[in-house]
């Protein structure tokens, strides 16, 4: 039984042991196999500098940049999944020592770290610079960081390249923008770092007062490094990094994030960006508004003086209009041969003269008057002539009554009549031989009757009353001419020798 029981006992034994062996065997080989052929299976993780951006930073817990960028894409070249993390930059150099990932992605060789990791060839250029403040002329090279704080990242290149150098204080910073800021105001000297990575966070965090000299303190070429002996990985990467050189997908790749250096939005910067297009939206707003105010004032400027000039053309026209009916009423009292009141004038005129001169018990004279041998005068020397010869007489009848009040009008044909206002008879007798005089002395010759131009004048006055009527003067002024006529014209007949 219990060698039944034994030889059972070793059946089972060797089975675990075979596959204890099987097991073995088959997790050693995928094991090495994962190690030292990376199938396509595996990811390989690059871990970078979460600090250095614009060439490697960490943006919400995934991995940004240049290198990035161009990590991926070697990824693919290579036929290999390639996880990149941006990590604290000791921690890295760490982990991938440690063998917890592949490979440290942008590090500077130096102969420190060329102890512990293998290179690749040439990634990115960097030009490691001085930044300083603005206008310190005591900095111009990296002799005058002598005696000087300078700050630099902990475990960065410019920190191993500075520590050769037992004179400058080495100022290890935590973050770029405090490190500037402590620069800016005097509290160190100068930073070195890579000047893309400087220049970038400068323009990132907006600090003023900060320059940047021209001349780099070193410059290298930034690579890929994996864990002292992985060489298999590492001509994996160099044979694509090669094959990216060569197609131009690097060259792609920078041109892009050169492209992005400025206008690659922080939350800080999209603060300010979104200000700027606030205030410029402000700007544009109230110069539209501006643009329409004084649109506004100048059409109303103009509607107003639109209107001005309308109601001036209005008063123009009223104006013009005035004169326009002034002058036609004019016109219609004005003898237009003559340019003496007309017939029509001097019966309405005289109506009210009468009933002052009635009211006033005031003498009114009339004196008749008419052109001797006028026919004569016409048919010798033609109308026109005529025309002018009454003119004259007109004229000449005007000059002797001048004072204010009498009245000259053309009673019609070649018959005058004068109305002088509180004058006797007497008076106007002799108004009326001045009349004749005046009119002879023109010396307007009238062949036909081998004499000149005379005039006969025939004088009423009365102190009108309600007996008597308005016509009655001019009867009597009439019957006066009528008589001046009968004895010989060119003559004055007064009414009353007529009564007498
Ligand atoms: P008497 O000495 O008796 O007054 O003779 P007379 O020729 O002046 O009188 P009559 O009445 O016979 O003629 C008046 C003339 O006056 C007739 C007419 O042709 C002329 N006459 C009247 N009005 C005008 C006028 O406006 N222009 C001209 N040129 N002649 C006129
Ligand atoms: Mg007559
Ligand atoms: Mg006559």
């Amino acid at each position: 039984m219990i060698n039944k029981g034994r030889k059972y006992n070793t059946i089972i034994s060797y089975r675990v042991l075979l596959i204890g062996i099987t097991l073995v065997f088959t997790l050693g080989t995928i094991n090495v196999f994962s190690i030292d052929h990376f199938d396509n299976a595996k990811t390989i993780v690059f871990l970078g500098n979460e600090r250095i951006a614009p060439i490697i930073y960490n943006e919400k817990g995934t991995a940004k940049g240049v290198v990035v960028d161009i990590a991926k894409e070697l990824g693919k070249k290579i036929g290999y999944n390639i996880e990149v993390r941006a990590i604290n930059w000791d921690e890295a150099q760490n982990m991938v020592l440690l063998g917890e990932a592949d490979a440290l992605l942008q590090i500077n060789p130096n102969p420190e770290r060329e102890k512990f990791y293998d290179f690749s060839d040439e990634l990115l250029k960097s030009e490691f610079s001085i930044f300083t403040k603005s206008g310190n002329t005591s900095i111009e090279n990296l002799d005058d960081l002598e005696n000087k704080t300078v700050g630099v990242e902990s475990g960065g290149y410019p920190f191993a390249l500075l520590q050769k150098y037992d004179s400058i204080n080495i100022e290890p910073i935590s973050d770029w923008k405090t490190g500037f800021l402590r620069v800016a105001t005097g509290e160190i000297d100068a930073i070195v770092v890579d000047r893309w990575i400087g220049e970038y966070e400068l323009a990132q965090s907006r600090i003023k007062g900060i320059q940047v000299l021209d001349e780099p303190i070193e410059t290298q070429y930034s690579r890929i490094a994996v864990k002292k002996g992985n060489k298999e990985l590492l001509s994996l990467i160099n044979s694509g990094l090669k094959e990216m050189n060569e197609d131009g997908t690097i060259a792609e790749i920078l041109s892009n994030w050169q492209g992005k250096k400025v206008i690659y939005f922080t939350e800080e910067s999209l603060k300010y960006t979104l200000l700027y297009l606030v205030i410029i939206f402000l700007a544009i707003i109230l110069l539209v508004s501006s643009y329409f105010v004084i649109k506004f004032r100048k059409l109303s400027k103009k509607l107003e003086s639109d209107v001005r000039q309308r109601t001036q053309e209005l008063h123009d026209t009223n104006e013009l209009l005035r004169k326009v009916n002034a002058e036609l009423a004019k016109i219609s009292m004005v003898d237009k041969l003559t340019a003496i009141y007309n017939r029509r004038f001097f019966d309405t005129a005289f109506q009210n003269i009468w009933e002052i001169s009635k009211r006033e018990r005031q003498p009114l004279a009339l004196i008749m008057i008419d052109i001797d041998s006028f026919k004569l005068f016409n048919d010798t020397y033609g109308h026109l002539s005529g025309d002018q010869c009454l003119e004259s007489v007109a004229t000449a009848i005007k000059s002797v009554i001048r004072r204010p009040g009498d009245l000259v009008a053309r009673f019609g044909g070649e018959e005058f009549i004068v109305l002088l206002l509180n004058t006797s008879e007497e008076g106007a007798a002799k108004v009326a031989e001045n009349i004749r005089k005046k009119v002879e002395n023109l010396e307007i010759k009238n062949e036909a009757v081998g004499s000149v131009i005379t005039v006969s004048l025939g004088v009423a006055a009365v102190i009108p009353n309600d007996d008597m009527r308005p016509d009655e003067l001019i009867n009597g002024a009439d019957i006066a001419l009528y008589q001046a006529k009968k004895e010989g014209r060119n003559r004055v007949v007064r009414q009353s020798v007529l009564q007498a």
